[in-house]
């Protein structure tokens, strides 16, 4: 993991996580017609990093769903960049 801000600006900077949240919407995982196991979990996880140039950024992310061939969740994953709390 590295900060993108940092990285577009040529920096280097450590990163460190920070509190971590998930939307808490309920789901019943089901069994399909071939009795295989599916879990479509319609929550976000997101996860708040700061860089030691200080820039904040946060990054969400579905479950995906255990089946093969199922495609729910799959590439579901938000990054969401804040503004620079530098004061320029
Ligand atoms: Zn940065
Ligand atoms: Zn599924």
């Amino acid at each position: 993991m590295k900060c993108l801000t940092c990285i577009e600006q040529g920096m280097t900077s450590q990163v460190f996580p920070g509190a971590g949240m998930s939307t808490c919407l309920g789901h019943d995982p089901y069994w399909d017609e071939a009795g295989v196991y599916h879990s479509h979990d319609p929550n976000w996880h997101s996860t708040n990093y700061r860089c030691s140039a200080g820039h904040t950024w946060a990054v969400s992310i579905r479950q995906k769903c255990p089946a093969p061939g199922c495609d729910f969740g799959k590439d579901d994953v938000k990054i969401a960049r804040k503004e620079n709390t530098n004061g320029e």
